[in-house]
């Protein structure tokens, strides 16, 4: 079994664009910049966009993060979102999902300038996806393909089974390996919640992608022998040994199925860092892309 470290493949990936980065501004020109919106106080979106920022300033991309609090009314967010679109030295901007319950995600994420939609939810980046055109494609779905290729692993023709049909992971990550593109040319099956005999399914995966956000849902006797395994899913379990009471776990028992895949991403330390590798190549691309209209 081959432990796919999406750690070690995540620091490769953030060396050449801080290399990338810095080529630029030995040339003269200004750093990319990212804006995160933060709405409200969930603690796990700090975390991410507290990890977020860190990446990015480690590579060089210049970053704010705006906080606004959960009683933000959407009309006055969507304008936060717009005034940051216009400002030039930024080329991408996010905003951390959830967002509390009054404000509809699609009306904030879809007041992002496609250019600038550097986690690819637009209605206008997801309509190019679909239909094979480039454009700035969501963070995990990019991260596990990068993943894929970095460990040399086949998917044209290969039977790809993936679990989770949400927006940002299972339905995008779906359509990309079903492409006609280097790298893709899977034939594709998506389970989701209402899928009758799941195992009926995974047990015929050559790569089995899960992102269902349930703790342990795959386990050994769901998973063929020789199977690639990527393990979306991240749940905190208690663990009184742990200095901070808990350890992350995957959707995949790993232990019990770990024996038996040829590769598998761990939990932490798989597709999380993946995920936050690609945000940061994507703002590289739009800020390049950028330069060459300025
Ligand atoms: P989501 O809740 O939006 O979607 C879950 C999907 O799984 C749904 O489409 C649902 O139909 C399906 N599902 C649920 N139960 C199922 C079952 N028993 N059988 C089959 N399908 C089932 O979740 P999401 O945003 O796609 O995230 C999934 C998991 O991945 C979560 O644990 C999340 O925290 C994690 N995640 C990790 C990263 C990362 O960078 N590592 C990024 C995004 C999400």
């Amino acid at each position: 079994m081959i432990l796919l470290d999406g750690k070690a493949t995540a620091l490769s990936i953030q060396n050449d664009l801080r290399l990338k980065i810095a080529s630029s501004l030995a040339n003269g020109f200004r750093p990319p910049g990212l804006v995160a919106v933060l709405v409200g106080e969930d603690p796990a979106s700090h975390a991410y966009v507290r990890n977020k920022a860190l990446a990015c300033k480690n590579v060089g991309i210049y970053t704010e993060v705006q906080h606004e609090p959960g009683s933000i009314p959407e009309g006055q967010l969507i304008e936060i979102v717009q005034q940051h679109c216009e400002r030039p030295e930024i080329d991408g901007i996010i905003v951390q999902l959830p967002l509390p319950k009054s404000i509809d995600p699609d009306n904030i994420l879809n007041a992002i300038l496609p250019t600038k939609d550097v986690d690819g939810f637009t209605v206008t980046n997801s309509g190019k996806l679909m239909l094979g055109m480039p454009t700035l494609a969501p963070a995990t779905p990019l991260g596990i393909v990068r993943l894929l290729q970095h460990y040399q692993i086949a998917t044209d023709g290969k039977h790809v089974v993936v679990v989770g049909r949400s927006r940002t992971v299972g339905t995008p990550v779906a359509l990309i390996l079903s492409q006609n593109s280097l790298y893709a040319n899977a034939t594709v099956t998506l389970c989701h919640s209402h899928t009758v005999d799941l195992r009926h399914y995974t047990q015929s995966a050559d790569i089995l992608i899960v992102a269902a956000g349930k703790h342990h849902l795959i386990a050994a006797a769901d998973v063929k022998a020789g199977t690639v395994v990527i393990d979306v899913g991240i749940h905190a379990v208690s663990d009184s040994s742990k200095k901070m009471g808990f350890r992350y776990e995957g959707d995949v028992n790993f232990a019990e199925v770990a024996p038996l895949c040829s590769h598998i991403t761990p939990v932490p330390g798989g597709v999380g860092p993946m995920t936050i590798a690609m945000l940061l190549s994507n703002t590289v691309d739009s800020y390049q892309h950028s330069l060459k209209q300025s």
